[in-house]
C-alpha cells in the first residue's frame, strides 16, 4: 500500500498513471499534479469508476522548489515520480530531499535556459574536455549522488524505454548471457504511420532538440562526435520490416560506458522515414527549431516552442497511428571463451496501446516502465540510498514486469550491425 505523487499529466503520464490503476494493491494513493490541472481532473474522472487506486489532483508549477515542497509535505507520498519534462528534473529533486522522499524520472535533466551562464560554463567545459555537445547529460543529476545517499534516498534516473528498458536490456544481458560485452548497438524503430507529413511522438521540443543534435558514440573510452544524421544503416526489424536508421546521441550511452564493465563501442540508432527528415531539415534552415527568443511584433517568441504550438499535439495521435515499434539491443561479446552475438527486444503495436490506454505506442512504451520502475522501488526491489540509472539494478524483477504489464521481451540471435 503506497501513496504516489506523480508530476505531469502529458502523453507519457497519461500512460503510466492509467497503469499504476492496474496496479491498486500496490498504487493505492495517486495524486496527479501538473501545471494544468483540468487535464489531470479528466483523467481522475475517466479512471475513478475502474479502479480502486484513490486519486486525487493538484495543480503545481514544477519550476518552483517552494510550491513543490509545500505540495509533497501536503501530500505525504513514499514516492514523486518526475514525468513532466526534463527540465524540471532538479527542482523536483531538490524538493524530494527537503521532504526526505524518493524520487525517480524518465530523462536526464536539459536547461530550459541554454544561455544561463553557469549552465554554458559547465557545458562548454565538458565540450572541450569531453568530447561532446549534448545539451542534456547526467552530470547536474549525478552531482546529486551524495546528497540522496546522505538522505538514505534513492533517485531512480530514466525509467522509460530508451533511456529505461535499454539499459535493463544491458544488465541483463552482462548477467546472464556474457562473460564479456565487446559492443552494444541500441537499435529503436518506429514502424509505425499516423498520416501526417509532419509530427513528434512525444514532446515535439524535447525530441526535435533530440534529433537535430550532433550524433555521438563512445568508443575505445572516448566520445565520437559526427555531424547530425551522418551515419546511416538499415536494419530488417521483427515485425515492422526493413527501415533506414541513424547514429545519435541518447542519454543512456553515457551511463552504460561506465556501468557495463569492458565494453568497447555503444551506439545508438533511431529510425526515420524520408518526409519527416526533409521537413526538420528545413525547419532547421529557416531557424524554427532555435531555442534562442526573438522579438516578433513587441514579443517574445522562442521558434521551437511557436513550432510546438502549431504541431499536432503527440496525445492526438493515437487514434491514427497505425504499425508498430521495435526497440532493443544488439550486444557482442564472448562467452564461455566463444564468440557471441544477443539480440533482446520488444515488438509493440499503436492500434493495440491505443485499445488499451487511449495512447500511441511511444507514450505506452514509456508510460509502461515508468510504472514498472516505481514497482521496483515501492516494493523494496530497488532501492539503495544514491543516485542511479536502470543498468544498476537487479534487471530480472524489472524484466518480468514489463513482460506481465505490456512489453513482454522477444529473444533472437540476429546478426550484429555491420560497421
Ligand atoms: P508532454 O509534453 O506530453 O507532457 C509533459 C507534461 O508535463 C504536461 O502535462 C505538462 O503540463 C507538464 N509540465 C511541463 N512543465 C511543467 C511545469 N513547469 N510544472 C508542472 N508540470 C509541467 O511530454 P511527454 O509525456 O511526451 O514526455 C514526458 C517525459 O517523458 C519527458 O521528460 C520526455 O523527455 C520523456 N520521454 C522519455 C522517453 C524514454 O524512453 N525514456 C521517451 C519519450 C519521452 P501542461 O499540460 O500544462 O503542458
Amino acid at each position: 500500500m503506497s501513496k504516489v505523487l506523480v508530476i505531469g499529466c502529458g502523453g507519457v503520464a497519461s500512460v503510466a498513471i492509467q497503469k499504476c490503476c492496474q496496479v491498486s494493491d500496490v498504487f493505492s494513493e495517486l495524486c496527479i499534479a501538473s501545471r494544468t490541472k483540468s487535464k489531470c481532473d479528466a483523467l481522475a474522472e475517466k479512471l475513478a469508476p475502474i479502479t480502486s487506486t484513490r486519486i486525487t489532483t493538484a495543480q503545481v508549477d514544477a519550476d518552483d522548489v517552494d510550491q513543490l515542497i509545500a505540495l509533497i509535505k501536503s501530500y505525504g507520498p513514499d514516492l514523486v515520480m518526475n514525468i513532466a519534462l526534463p527540465y524540471q528534473d532538479l527542482t523536483i529533486m531538490d524538493a524530494c530531499l527537503a521532504c526526505g522522499v524518493n524520487y525517480m524520472d524518465t530523462a536526464n535533466y536539459e536547461p530550459e535556459d541554454t544561455d544561463d551562464p553557469a549552465w554554458r560554463a559547465v557545458y562548454e567545459k565538458r565540450c572541450r574536455e569531453e568530447g561532446f555537445s549534448a545539451y542534456f547529460d547526467y552530470s547536474w543529476q549525478w552531482a546529486y549522488k551524495k546528497k540522496f545517499e546522505d538522505a538514505g534516498l534513492t533517485a531512480l534516473l530514466g525509467c522509460g524505454f530508451d533511456p529505461g528498458v535499454t539499459q535493463a536490456y544491458c544488465a541483463y544481458a552482462a548477467k546472464h548471457e556474457f562473460d564479456a560485452i565487446d559492443t552494444i548497438d541500441i537499435l529503436d524503430c518506429n514502424g509505425g504511420d499516423h498520416g501526417y507529413a509532419f509530427a513528434t511522438n512525444f514532446n515535439p521540443e524535447i525530441n526535435l532538440r533530440e534529433v537535430s543534435a550532433p550524433g555521438s558514440y563512445w568508443e575505445d573510452g572516448h566520445w565520437v562526435e559526427i555531424p547530425a544524421m551522418s551515419i546511416k544503416r538499415e536494419y530488417d526489424f521483427d515485425q515492422v520490416g526493413r527501415k533506414d536508421m541513424y547514429l545519435l546521441h541518447h542519454e543512456e550511452i553515457e551511463s552504460l560506458a561506465r556501468n557495463i564493465p569492458g565494453v568497447k563501442r555503444i551506439r545508438f540508432f533511431m529510425t526515420f522515414g524520408q518526409s519527416y527528415l526533409d521537413h526538420m531539415r528545413c525547419l532547421e534552415d529557416v531557424g524554427m527549431l532555435s531555442t534562442t527568443p526573438v522579438q516578433y511584433n513587441g514579443q517574445e517568441i522562442v521558434p521551437i516552442q511557436f513550432l510546438k504550438a502549431l504541431l499536432p499535439d503527440p496525445a492526438s495521435l493515437g487514434p491514427r497511428t497505425k504499425g508498430k515499434t521495435n526497440i532493443g539491443c544488439i550486444f557482442t561479446g564472448t562467452r564461455d571463451g566463444k564468440p557471441k552475438t544477443w539480440y533482446i527486444y520488444n515488438v509493440c503495436d499503436h492500434q493495440a496501446c491505443y485499445r488499451e490506454v487511449g495512447s500511441q505506442a511511444i507514450s505506452y512504451t514509456t508510460g509502461v516502465p515508468a510504472m514498472c520502475g516505481a514497482l521496483m522501488m515501492l516494493t523494496g526491489q530497488w532501492n539503495k540510498p544514491g543516485v542511479y540509472t536502470v543498468e544498476e539494478f537487479d534487471p530480472d524483477p524489472f524484466l518480468d514486469a514489463l513482460d506481465k504489464y505490456g512489453l513482454p521481451r522477444s529473444v533472437n540471435g540476429a546478426p550484429a550491425l555491420v560497421d
